[in-house]
């Protein structure tokens, strides 16, 4: 049985803000951890180009699991994410802390 199809719990649609929102402190660390971000604070994305990333920047999700707008960036990071389909977020749901 494959758990690929289980996967998804929630699919979060992809709002446009005005003005970027912040990584928060845990996600800071969590991307310096991964390597994903320099000493100067600087994303790293794999994959990522920087016009997308600039993009992505100007986006966020209402994420039902840490119940509040978070920033498509902090979200694509995240454990969660599964997939990006069309403008929504394909999130796993597990409770995170
Ligand atoms: S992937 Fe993470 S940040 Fe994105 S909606 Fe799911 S729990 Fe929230």
């Amino acid at each position: 049985m494959s758990a690929e199809s289980t996967d998804t719990k929630f699919i979060v649609p992809i709002k446009g803000v005005e003005k970027s929102i912040k990584l928060d402190d845990r996600a800071k660390s969590e991307l310096h951890a991964i390597g994903m971000m320099d000493d100067k604070g600087k994303l790293k994305l794999k994959g990522v180009s920087p016009k997308m990333l600039k993009r992505m920047k100007m986006e966020a999700v209402d994420c039902p699991v840490f119940k509040k707008e978070l920033g498509f960036i902090q979200c694509y990071v995240c454990s969660n994410f599964h997939s990006r389909i069309m403008g929504k977020v394909y999130c796993k749901g597990e409770p995170l802390t």
